[in-house]
């Protein structure tokens, strides 16, 4: 049987070039990720059931690398590193994400909100 080649009626859409009106860019993005890994001196901040602890790499592929964690919805609250922490992929996707391990409201709450959560 001839098959004919699968054709997208929809076309895909382009990436957008710039940011919505009011988001952060790129750049912007990035140096808050740096300013909450060095602030937590690339350790997990989040220290959850089945995190490995240590120093998380900046980069590398996303399993291994330090995460930024957004404690309060972004879209809300927007890119802020007071609502922001750094985390591992154990506990930012497995345990928050995937589990829904209910997170603080701010980096200040965060050392209160681990002595309950201690590991
Ligand atoms: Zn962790």
């Amino acid at each position: 049987m001839k098959r004919s080649p699968i054709k997208r009626r929809v076309p895909l859409r382009q990436r957008r070039a710039k940011p919505r009106r009011g988001q952060p860019t790129a750049s912007d993005k990035a140096s808050l990720r740096r300013f909450v890994y060095d602030r937590a001196g690339g350790k997990c901040e989040l220290r959850l059931k089945g995190c490995k602890g240590g120093v998380l790499p900046w980069d590398g592929d996303v399993f291994t690398r330090g995460h930024l964690v957004h404690l309060r919805a972004r879209r809300r609250f927007g890119w802020r590193a007071e609502t922001s922490c750094l985390g591992c992929y154990s506990c930012h996707i497995e345990q928050s994400h995937v589990k829904g391990v209910k997170l603080p409201a701010t980096y200040a709450e965060l050392p209160e909100w681990r002595l309950a959560h201690a590991a």
